[in-house]
């Protein structure tokens, strides 16, 4: 079915290129949202940084203090962001959805798929895994892990860590592939798996799992715990 894949995949590419695709609209006011999915109320407006941001440890500091936002893929007329305080996920206008970013996999407040959230630190992906959850209130929209590797063969490198994770891999047919962007599709459990892979010079790969409705369509729960 590679018109069907076609079509998965290139959501996927909409889903990476503005955070997440939404349709269920938030309790957004006219200023921003008063309460997160999970019920949170405590919302705050978050002054957004564009540009080449200099590291330091200060901007850490405000930026893990919710002072300040690192505007990485941000709308350009976004001049806030609206975040919660106890769950981190942040307000996406385009989307009308939540979106979150971590490095612990445990830490969502709704349970990443266990593909994305077991994803094996392979020791040819370096320093760190960065997952990221979107949901409406309703349920999850996507989820992703994004990577840095010292590999020239990312692609055999994600393929050897879904293999671990019990996917069989199948070659996709009917793909054109560039070095940039290539694909991977799999299946475990009788679920489909695509996988988009994303990469650049400076050898960040972002890996993009999208599984069939079941995964993408899986509805949210009330946040048990806020584990952070
Ligand atoms: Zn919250």
């Amino acid at each position: 079915m590679p018109a069907h894949r076609h079509f998965a995949l290139a959501v996927m590419c909409f889903v990476a290129n503005v955070a997440c695709a939404g349709e269920v609209a938030a309790s957004a006011g006219t200023d921003g949202p008063t309460q997160c999915p999970f019920g949170h109320k405590s919302i705050k407006a978050v002054p957004i940084l564009y540009g080449l941001l200099r590291h330091s440890d200060e901007l850490q500091r405000q930026i893990d203090n919710l002072e300040v936002w690192r505007g990485v893929g941000c709308a350009r007329d976004e001049k806030t962001k609206f975040v919660c305080t106890e769950c981190r996920y942040a307000f996406e206008p385009l989307a009308q959805a939540w979106a979150r970013f971590g490095e612990n996999p445990q830490s969502f407040a709704v349970p990443l798929a266990e593909l994305v959230a077991g994803f094996a630190k392979n020791k040819q992906l370096t320093s760190r895994l960065i997952y990221y959850q979107c949901v409406t209130d309703k349920k999850v929209l996507s989820e992703s892990i994004a990577f840095w590797t010292t590999t020239d063969s990312t692609k055999e490198v994600v393929a050897a860590c879904l293999r671990d994770r019990g996917v069989k891999i199948t070659e996709p047919r009917g793909l054109v592939e560039n070095p940039s962007l290539q694909f991977l599709t799999g299946s475990a459990g009788g679920d489909t798996i695509m996988v988009e892979l994303h990469t650049s010079n400076l050898r960040r790969g972002e890996v993009y799992i999208t599984m069939d409705a079941k995964f993408a369509n899986k509805p949210i729960a009330p946040a048990a715990t806020d584990k952070r």
